[in-house]
Order: C-alpha cells, then structure tokens, then sequence
C-alpha cells in the first residue's frame, strides 16, 4: 500500500497540548488526572503509560471531551476542545479502543462507516470509504459484508482502527488497543500499525499499561503514576538509559535487565538491515532503493561497503543533476560486533533514525541496531532475571 493510495480528505496530523488538565470526578476526594501538563507534537506518537487507575484512560478522554475537563484545558492544534462541537471533535479525532465496540448486528463495512454516516456522508461514499479502509488494513473486501462475531479477534481489533480512521482524522487516541489480543497477534497488530503510521503520520495519543509495548510504540513515553502526575516524558531511548527515579526505573524494570545490556554484544543479536547504495550510484538509482523501502534514508557505502552518508528524499531532490556527490548526512554511530548494547544504545540516542551502524573489524557494513532489537533484548533479558529470582525464593525457602 502506498501513501497516494491512502484517502486524504483533510485529515492534517495537528499537534495535541495538555494544559494543567484536571478532572475530578464528582464526590472523589482527589483529582483522578490533576493538572497534567504534555505536548505532542504534529505527527508522533506518544505513549502514556503507567499503573492501572492512574488516570490514563481519563486524561485521554479529555482530549475528545468524552470525558468533561474541570479545570485547565486540552488544545488540538493550537485551538481548546473547549471550542469545538462533539461532532468536530469526532471528524477530527480517531477513537480505538480495547474492547473494540463494533456494534454486533452491523456489517463490517457498515461498523467502519459509523463515523462518515454519521457526519452525513451518503451510503455509497461511506461504503466505497470502508472498502478502501479494508484494504488499507489487509482485510479482504469480502470482510465487509460479515458480522462482527464472524471474525477472529486480531481481524476485530484491525476493523476498529480501521473504523476510527474512517474519517481521516488528523489525531488517534488509543486506549490499549492491543491489550485483549493474544502476545502473537499483539505483536503483528503493532508491526502492522506502525507500518501504516509510517503512511498516515497521525497524531497520535496510545495509552497501555505495558512498557514493552510502550518502548516499542512511542516516539516519547509519559510515565505517569497517580493522579496522572509525569514521572517522566522523553523518548523510550533516554528513558531506558536514564530513567528519573526509582519510580521510572521500578516501572522499566530496573537494574537487572538494563545493566546487563552491558554484558550482551552487538554479535549476539540479530542485525536488522537498513536500505543501502554504493558511492557514485545515480540520484535514480538511489531513489528506486528508497522507494522500495520502509525507511526514510538510504544509507551509502564506498567500494570496500564502509558507512560513508545518510541521504533522504530532501537531498535526491536538492542534487542537481545525476550524480549526489557528497550530498548527505554523515554515517555516525557506527559500531563493531564486540561492542556492548549499552555503548551501542549509548550512541544510538545521538544518531540520526536511532539506529547505530554495525561494521566488521574492517569497517565494512553488516547490518544496524535498532531500539526493537535493544528492546527485545531487555525483554528477554527480564524474563530470564524473573526465572532466576523465582528459583532464589524457592532455594530460601528450602533453606
Ligand atoms: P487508568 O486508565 O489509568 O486505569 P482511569 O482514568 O480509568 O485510570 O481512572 C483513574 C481514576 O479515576 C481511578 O481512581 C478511577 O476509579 C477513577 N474513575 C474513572 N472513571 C470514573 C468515573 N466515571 N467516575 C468516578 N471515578 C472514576
Ligand atoms: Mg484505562
């Protein structure tokens, strides 16, 4: 799927400002969110995370005033919520939620219209809108004449973000979408998600309780504990390097795992692979790798495959002529097998696309480090810490 296949009527990413939001339920003693200050910028993703009833779930709800804010406000690109009507609100804000709520005796393709029927579509556009939604989520169009019941949970889960993004809006908010899905859907509807973000670049607001997904998710994590007060707001590579307190570091998982990151070696995890072009290719050349790519840069190497530059779409079209010549963003963060994934995180945190460049003892590219691998690292690292203090308790009780 490409972006010009994807619809665009409107739907411009805007930028999303909690400002000393507060919302106290009537006759609760405390704020359940108080005075919760936070600003996502056009495009990202950031991810609220933190312990259940901190107030995760309440906060997001302010931004699309399902829940009503009591005092401080909550600004979608530079204007208060306060000014909008619940129906622009519903035009400019995507709604996916955990428990899906497709309406049971709805089609598919009526269930991803709701949005667009209910903003006066007529049926026709609002169908052919659903079938294309099916497509961009990787349904079949047949999908869309079923009932909700007659489809597996992961397919459910696909059909409510599809449904939310019925309206092309420029902000999501996403109340663990994922969390009801088994771990191996979970993590497929992730992948898939972020593909299409890659697409779409929404706004986006994804609230879980779970910091892998959060890591994986967020361009920039909020950890809140009660009240929705910030533990911490950054990105999820400064965050695992640097966690603000105990609470954070508690939270992450502390110690254990991330200081072994410092025992584990760039060769004993798998290299993802970045999209690459040797030093003198055309500017075409160049540019049908990049196409053909997820990422947004190609990476160029010499003759002998040493990391040379970075180039993006912005330098093909800046070249004049054929040839790139030095056009580029240096290749920094490169890295040798025997260096540790704590060094290597270490430079990933000032590199360009968070991605350190792996190379051979005679400099030649092998392949990239990414936070996913980083991040599945520590998680396997956390499950193996969990297994050994389980079998110490067991060993001091038998003492
Ligand atoms: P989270 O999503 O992080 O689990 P919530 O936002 O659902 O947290 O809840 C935050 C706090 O507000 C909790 O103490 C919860 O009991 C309370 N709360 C949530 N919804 C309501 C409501 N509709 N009326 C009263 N209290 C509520
Ligand atoms: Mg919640």
């Amino acid at each position: 799927m490409t972006a010009a296949e994807a619809p665009t009527s409107g739907g411009e990413a805007l930028s999303v400002e909690f400002r000393a939001a507060t919302k106290r339920y009537p006759g609760a003693d405390r704020a359940a969110v108080e005075e919760l200050s936070l600003e996502v910028p056009a495009g990202d993703i950031c991810v609220l995370v933190g312990p259940s009833g901190c107030g995760k779930t309440t906060a997001m709800r302010m931004a699309n005033r399902m829940v009503e804010i009591s005092s401080g406000d909550v600004l979608i690109g530079d204007r208060s919520v306060r000014e909008r009507s619940p129906s622009q609100l519903r035009r400019e804000i995507g709604y996916v939620i955990q428990q899906i709520g497709l309406f049971p005796h709805r089609t598919i393709a009526d269930n991803i219209a709701t949005v667009p029927r209910l903003l006066g579509w007529d049926s026709e556009a609002a169908r052919k809108r659903a079938l294309e939604l099916l497509e961009l989520i990787g349904l079949e169009p047949e999908l869309g004449d079923r009932f909700p019941a007659q489809l597996s949970g992961g397919q459910q889960q696909r059909v409510g973000v599809a449904r939310a993004l019925a309206a092309n809006p420029g902000v999501m908010l996403m109340d663990e979408p994922f969390g009801a899905v088994d771990p191996i859907n979970r993590e497929r509807l992730q992948n898939e998600f972020l593909r299409l973000q890659a697409e779409l670049g929404k706004t986006i607001l994804f609230v879980t309780h779970d910091i892998d997904e959060a890591i994986k998710m967020g361009d920039r994590i909020a950890i809140l504990r009660e009240q929705s007060h910030i533990a911490q707001f950054d990105t999820p590579e400064r965050i695992l390097v640097n966690p603000a307190d105990d609470f954070v570091a508690d939270f992450i998982g502390r110690g254990a795992s991330l200081k072994r990151l410092s025992l584990s070696r760039v060769r004993d995890v798998e290299l993802h692979q970045w999209p690459t072009a040797q030093e003198g290719a055309s500017t075409d050349e160049i540019r049908r790798v990049l196409d053909a790519s997820d990422k947004s840069a190609v990476l160029i190497l010499d003759e002998q495959r040493r990391p040379l530059r970075w180039v993006t779409a912005d330098h093909l079209s800046r070249a004049s002529g054929s040839s790139l010549g030095t056009t580029g963003l240096p290749a920094e963060a490169v890295v040798q097998p025997n260096a540790t994934l704590s060094d290597t995180l270490n430079e990933m945190i000032t590199a360009r696309y968070s991605t350190a460049i792996v190379v051979d003892s005679s400099n030649a590219y092998q392949g990239i480090v990414d936070i996913d691998t980083i991040n599945e690292t520590v998680r396997t690292l956390r499950r193996a810490e969990r297994g050994r203090l389980r079998h110490e308790d067991d060993e001091d009780e038998a003492r």
